[in-house]
């Protein structure tokens, strides 16, 4: 039986005028990323993307797996194809729901019908199909309020589709419609989560990881790339810059006060990632800060790493507890690799006691031992860009 996905669009059917740059976007996301596994063709219409497999024996599965992965799409359904005739209809929604309405005991049929030509009406749709699955299935029972299974009926332009309800896509906007962000991405669970989340909100990504070899290993660094991947999955494809920053790191250690080693270290991260961030397009940069979590992340703190940089820095994970971050972290498939157990650069050398009421002047007057600009100019000098996905 020939299957389809159709694939239903969120917030971007509100979006006015720009309505047709998102639902561009998304088509050309949905067709890079479904040419890596197999024939498909997409084409959108009315709210809705239909992805068609124009094999036989087409990866439907893999299909769907992209497709929940794509943000600016709200629910995916994989569906049969029917001719626009009441008794392919009935017969295909007995024949593909089967293993679903067998294992329930109540269901409802809902239809849509978006060609008013169609001889039916919704209601009288629903009502046959519903008759017809009665016949078939005896031990189901209509229920309207609360079946365990919803038939839908689509009634489209070319063909009708009958499907057992959509599975959860992504949300959010096309990824690339709201600009280009720069992740600091560490090895941790706090930052792959907020980039995420940004880029959901249609942010397109590019990384940048702060290395400092050797005293975090290649496995810290192939452990972030692998992090990278995972995020390519949801966003697209992701370059992510590796910075050396051991030389940082020993001069810091070797003439700042020790209570001002992270601050320090962390004011160095955010002038360098908006330089790479310049560099790529980037309008904004996105950290895993959350409020507090941490010595470097007391508002004090975060006011004296802020300060070095013009461009926004977006902390989409500032309020958030620690489980509600590790909820997300699971669910986009980052969380297994965050807790390996490799050390990232920001705890190579940390201090004992550290600042968490840093003062501005402070900040300054243990910069003022460091050639700030050179040591900028080295790490950007050097610096190793790895594409993903
Ligand atoms: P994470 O879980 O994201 O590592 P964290 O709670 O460990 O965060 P910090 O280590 O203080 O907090 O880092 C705060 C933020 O700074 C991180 O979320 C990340 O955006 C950035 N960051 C920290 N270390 C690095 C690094 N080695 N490379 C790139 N960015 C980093
Ligand atoms: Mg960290």
């Amino acid at each position: 039986m020939k299957e389809i996905l159709l694939c239903k669009c969120g917030e971007l059917v509100l979006k006015g005028l720009n309505r047709r740059k998102f639902e561009d976007r998304l088509q050309k996301t949905l067709n890079w990323r479904l040419k890596k596994v197999g024939n498909f063709k997409v084409h959108g219409c009315q709210s809705t993307f239909y992805v068609e497999p124009l094999d036989e024996n087409a990866p439907m599965d893999e299909a769907m797996e992209i497709c929940r992965r794509v943000f600016g799409l709200v629910g995916v359904c994989r569906a049969a194809v029917c001719e626009k005739d009441i008794r392919d209809i009935k017969e295909k929604a007995a024949l593909y729901l089967k293993d679903l309405l067998g294992g329930v005991r109540t269901y409802k049929v809902e239809t849509k019908r978006s060609d008013k030509r169609f001889a039916l009406t919704s209601p009288q749709i629903s009502r046959e199909v519903g008759g017809y699955l009665s016949d078939v299935y005896p031990h189901l029972k209509p229920h309207m309020d609360d079946p365990q299974v919803t038939v839908r009926v689509e009634v489209r332009e070319n063909y009708a589709f009958v499907h057992g309800g959509p599975v959860p896509g992504a949300g959010g906007l096309p990824t690339g419609t709201s600009g280009r962000g720069m992740l600091l991405l560490s090895g941790g669970i706090d930052s792959p989560v907020a980039g995420w989340m940004m880029a959901k909100r249609g942010l397109e990504l590019g990384g940048v990881h702060f290395f400092s070899y050797p005293y975090t290993s290649q496995e810290a660094k192939q452990k972030v790339l692998d992090l990278a991947d995972v995020l390519a999955k949801w966003c697209g494809k992701l370059t992510v810059t590796v910075v050396p920053f051991t030389h940082i790191q020993t001069e810091i250690r070797d003439k700042c006060k020790e209570d001002y080693f992270t601050l320090i270290m962390r004011r160095f991260m955010m002038r360098i990632a908006e330089q790479v961030a310049i560099r790529q397009d980037c309008q904004c940069l996105i950290t895993g800060e959350s409020l507090a979590q941490v010595a470097s992340q007391t508002v004090q703190a975060i006011n004296t790493t802020n300060a070095v940089c013009d461009m926004p820095v977006l902390r989409p994970v500032i309020g958030m507890d620690k489980e509600e971050i590790i909820t997300i972290a699971r669910r986009i498939g980052t969380m297994d690799i965050s807790i390996l157990p490799y050390e990232d650069c920001c705890t190579v050398f940390t201090p004992k006691h550290p600042q968490t009421k840093p003062t501005m002047e402070k900040v300054l007057e243990e910069e003022r031992k460091l050639d700030v600009e050179a040591l900028i100019a080295e790490a950007l000098e050097g610096v190793e860009k790895v594409t993903l996905g």
